[in-house]
């Protein structure tokens, strides 16, 4: 399992790195400069489906003792911790790349080229024509894989994310 973490140069969060530090210690954390917004993208896609499954942890999540082993034990094909989006007003993020892990069944399935066709639409690289852009891998990753028949798997207790969130919460009545 890699375990992969893009942060933008100097946007990694300190508690992101506290965590990585901690309960991810062969993390691969691979700055990338503010500007290029395909860079996260293209160092997920050049590890995407090759030998192993692929863990993404965002520069901002937070994450627990338990997500690594719940990763690897579960048989689901693409799996999610969710957080809460407390600058959003604390709804919960049940969906989006975050902190997923792909098994590599689900990334030969839907393949590199797979994601990036999907449509975006997007300020950040005029009207969505960077396949690659970071503002839409999200959306991306998740159409191409429900049109290929998966569904994401979420996990439980929470990761955190920023510095409001904390790691940890079960999951609330009707989400589990
Ligand atoms: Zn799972
Ligand atoms: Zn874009």
């Amino acid at each position: 399992m890699i375990v992969l973490c893009c942060p933008v140069q100097g946007k990694l969060w300190p508690a992101t790195a506290g965590s990585l530090a901690a309960h991810a210690p062969d993390a691969l954390i691979i700055p990338v400069p503010a500007g290029e917004i395909w860079r996260p993208w293209t160092d997920y896609a050049a590890r995407w489906g090759r030998d192993d499954d692929l863990v993404v942890i965002e520069q901002d999540v937070v994450i627990h003792a338990g997500v690594l082993p719940s990763f690897g034990e579960c048989p689901e094909p693409w799996c999610l911790f969710p957080a809460r989006h407390y600058a959003q007003g604390g709804g919960w993020m049940l969906d989006g790349i975050m902190c997923n892990r792909f098994r590599k069944e689900f990334m030969q399935a839907v393949p590199v080229e797979a994601v990036e066709a999907v449509y975006g639409s997007c300020i950040r690289c005029d009207g969505g024509k960077d396949p690659r852009c970071w503002a839409h891998i999200d959306g991306r990753t998740r159409e191409a894989g429900e049109a290929a028949g998966f569904r994401i798997h979420v996990h439980w207790p929470s990761v955190g994310h920023r510095d409001d969130g904390r790691p940890g919460e079960p999951a609330p009545e009707g989400l589990a």
